[in-house]
Formats: structure tokens, C-alpha cells, sequence
């Protein structure tokens, strides 16, 4: 069987430097707020050329901190509209229900499977004051039209890069291109620590440090509470163990990269709806390597039979969630249409060709029999 994702093969590249990193937090005994977090932060803010990057404890957290910060600096008011692309991880959506803000969902467009500019100009209303730009799969939204959008709106751009670490275009990269971005540091994530984790970048020093404050109780002096903050950290452990992995994401990245080349020459075209490669000017972290079949679920258990796991990104769209009832009446035909269509096959480091043309051959194998696809 070729499993969606190695985790244990991809960690133990890092082994004997895990150990030491353990070695050296246990000798020095203090595992939060420390060293190894401040580091890391420094570190994660060089590579992705910002400021400031704040370790928190989770994607969610670092999406929810950016908000709270904003409206705690009175840059957002309670009730205020953020917009959302329909076909997120309900994690993005979530971020901003949490924060007594309301969520209007947008459609994607289907080259990037990520929010389509258009469609953002054409959702803006009375209430509409930020974008929340998704990098889905990896891919880096189109920035520079929704950046254009928000200058001429008025409207924050802010930035879900909890699947793109490391994906630029020319020379900047996911995390630098709105007033903040979150990333997740979960496992399965381009950059994954060894539980759960996350980060905030920004260039704004005033939400850097509110976000730090946030995230410690609202504190910046012990005993001393300015906000009422909660705890989300990035913890000692799990920072040093994330330095020693961010030293070899640009290779993990690229090794992705080569694995959706050799997908996009030995799949078939015709039948399977595949990713857009970008020109070379960009870079694409391929989290996951989406394609589309108009006869998914079929061709899943046919992958399944012929030994490939593959998983669906994601299968049931916000606004069909029972715990976004009250946007259940919204028609949103291309994010409804991707959850029929979408398919991840295996992308990660450690893939071997042989097993890229495996999962070339089962797919191409279940290819033959299905007509031409053409949405
Ligand atoms: C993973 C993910 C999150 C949440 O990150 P966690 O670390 O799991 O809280 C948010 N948004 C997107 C797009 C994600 O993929």
C-alpha cells in the first residue's frame, strides 16, 4: 500500500537532530516562552522576509490572534464582514465566527482552486472590511489582485497560509503578502512539528505585540495583564524541533515539486482534470496534489484496490456543515462541484518515482474506461 502521507519516514530523516534538540531543552529545563521559541521566531520571520513571526499553539489560534488583535486596536469592530473562499478547511471560517465577526463565503476559480478576484470585488458590501486570502493546497492566492481589491476597497488583506509555507511568488513569500498571515505547524503541514503548533508573521509591530501579549494572558510583565489574553505558545520542544525542519523545507518543497512534475507528464489529460504547475517565477509548496475526476468516489475505491490511500480535500463545503446551518441556503456551484470532483493523491518527500508511477498507472488504469472530462 502507498500511504497518503509517511509521516514516521519524513521525521525520521531528522532523528539524531531531534535528539539533541530534546537533549538540550531537557538540560536547560524550561520548555515555554524560552530560547528555543524566540529562535524559531526569529528564524521563521528572516526566511519568509518579515518582521515579526509569533509561535502560538495552533493554525486556528494564529488565524483567531491575528483577528483579535485587530479588533482589540480597534482595526476591526464586533460584527464586521470578513470574506472567505467557500471551499476552505473549515478552520479558516471558524477563525473568524470565534471572534464575533461574520463570515461570507466567496467562490473560487478553478485554475489555482483559490479565490477568485472577481468574485471578491463582486462580494464586498456595506459591512465587508477584510479578505482572508486562503493558499490553498499551496498555491499562492493571486495576490497582487487581491491586494489591488483591498487598497481600493479600504479592506485588510490577511492571510490563511496554514498549507503554504515557503510558496512565493518572485522573491516574496506566503506570510508576507498581507497585514498577517497564520500558519499551522500541524504534523501533516509543510513545516510540522511533532504536535501542534503555529505561527503569526506580520511587518505591523503594534499587532506583533498585541498578538504576544494575546497569547500569554494578555501579559507582557509576569502579573502584570493589560488584556484579557488566553494561552496559545509555541512550546520549547516543539520550536527547536520546527528549526531543525524549517533548515530543509525550500528541499521538501522542491522534492514536491518534482513529484507533481512527473504526475502532471504521466497522468491522463483527458480524463483527469490536473493541478495548474505555475511559470517558474512562483513557487508552489504542494501540500497536496489535488486533481479532479468526474467519477471521484469511483476512481478512490478503484486507487484503494489497487494499493494507493488518497483523501479528499475536503468533502462536505462549509455552508453544507451543521455548524454553519445559517449560511445553508447559500448557492455556491464551483465549491459544491470541487467537493464532488477533488482528489489528493501521495505528494511528500520520500515518494519514490517507482511509487509516482504507480499511483500513475492505477489512476491511468481507471482512466480507460471513463469519458473525456470537460468541466
Ligand atoms: C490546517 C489548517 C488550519 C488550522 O491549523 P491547525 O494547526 O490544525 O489549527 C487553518 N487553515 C487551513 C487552510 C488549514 O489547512
Amino acid at each position: 500500500m502507498i500511504p497518503f502521507l509517511n509521516l514516521q519516514a519524513l521525521n525520521r530523516r531528522f532523528e539524531d537532530e531531534f535528539q539533541e534538540a530534546l537533549r538540550r531543552v531537557l538540560s536547560k529545563g524550561w520548555y515555554i516562552q524560552g530560547e528555543e521559541c524566540r529562535a524559531f521566531e526569529t528564524e521563521f520571520a528572516a526566511y519568509c522576509g518579515v518582521e515579526h513571526a509569533v509561535g502560538v499553539g495552533n493554525g486556528l489560534d494564529a488565524l483567531v490572534l491575528i483577528l483579535r488583535a485587530l479588533l482589540e486596536t480597534g482595526r476591526l469592530q464586533p460584527g464586521d464582514e470578513v470574506l472567505v473562499p467557500g471551499n476552505t478547511f473549515i478552520a479558516s471560517a471558524l477563525a473568524v465566527s470565534a471572534c464575533g465577526l461574520r463570515v461570507r463565503l466567496v467562490e473560487p476559480e478553478l485554475s489555482r482552486f483559490n479565490l477568485d478576484p472577481q468574485a471578491v470585488e463582486a462580494a464586498i458590501g456595506e459591512r465587508t472590511r477584510a479578505i482572508l486570502a486562503v493558499h490553498l493546497y499551496g498555491r499562492l492566492v493571486d495576490m497582487p489582485a487581491l491586494a489591488d481589491i483591498a487598497r481600493r476597497h479600504g479592506l485588510l488583506l490577511l492571510e490563511d497560509a496554514a498549507q503554504a509555507h515557503g510558496a512565493r511568488l518572485g522573491a516574496r513569500r506566503a506570510g508576507a503578502w498581507g497585514v498577517a498571515a497564520g500558519f499551522s505547524l500541524f504534523p501533516g503541514k509543510p513545516l510540522g512539528a511533532l504536535g501542534d503548533g503555529g505561527v503569526v508573521t506580520t511587518d505591523d509591530s503594534e499587532l506583533a505585540l498585541t498578538i504576544r501579549s494575546l497569547r500569554n494572558y494578555g501579559s507582557m510583565i509576569k502579573y502584570q495583564h493589560d488584556r484579557k489574553g488566553g494561552n496559545s505558545r509555541l512550546d520549547e520542544l516543539q520550536a527547536a524541533f520546527l528549526r531543525i525542519k524549517l533548515r530543509c523545507l525550500d528541499a521538501d518543497n522542491q522534492a514536491r515539486h518534482g513529484i507533481a512534475l512527473r504526475y502532471a507528464q504521466g497522468l491522463d489529460q483527458r480524463v483527469l482534470c490536473l493541478p495548474e504547475i505555475p511559470a517558474e517565477v512562483e513557487i508552489h509548496s504542494w501540500h497536496l496534489y489535488v486533481i479532479r475526476s468526474a467519477n471521484r468516489d469511483a476512481l478512490q475505491q478503484h486507487l484503494l484496490k489497487s494499493g494507493v490511500q488518497t483523501l479528499i480535500h475536503y468533502p462536505t463545503p462549509i455552508h453544507r456543515q451543521a455548524a454553519y446551518r445559517e449560511l445553508g441556503n447559500l448557492n455556491l456551484p464551483i465549491t459544491e462541484m470541487l467537493s464532488e470532483q477533488v482528489l489528493s493523491l501521495p505528494i511528500y518527500p520520500g515518494l519514490s518515482a517507482q511509487q509516482v508511477d504507480q499511483v500513475i498507472e492505477a489512476c491511468n488504469s481507471f482512466a480507460v474506461n471513463e469519458p473525456e472530462f470537460s468541466v
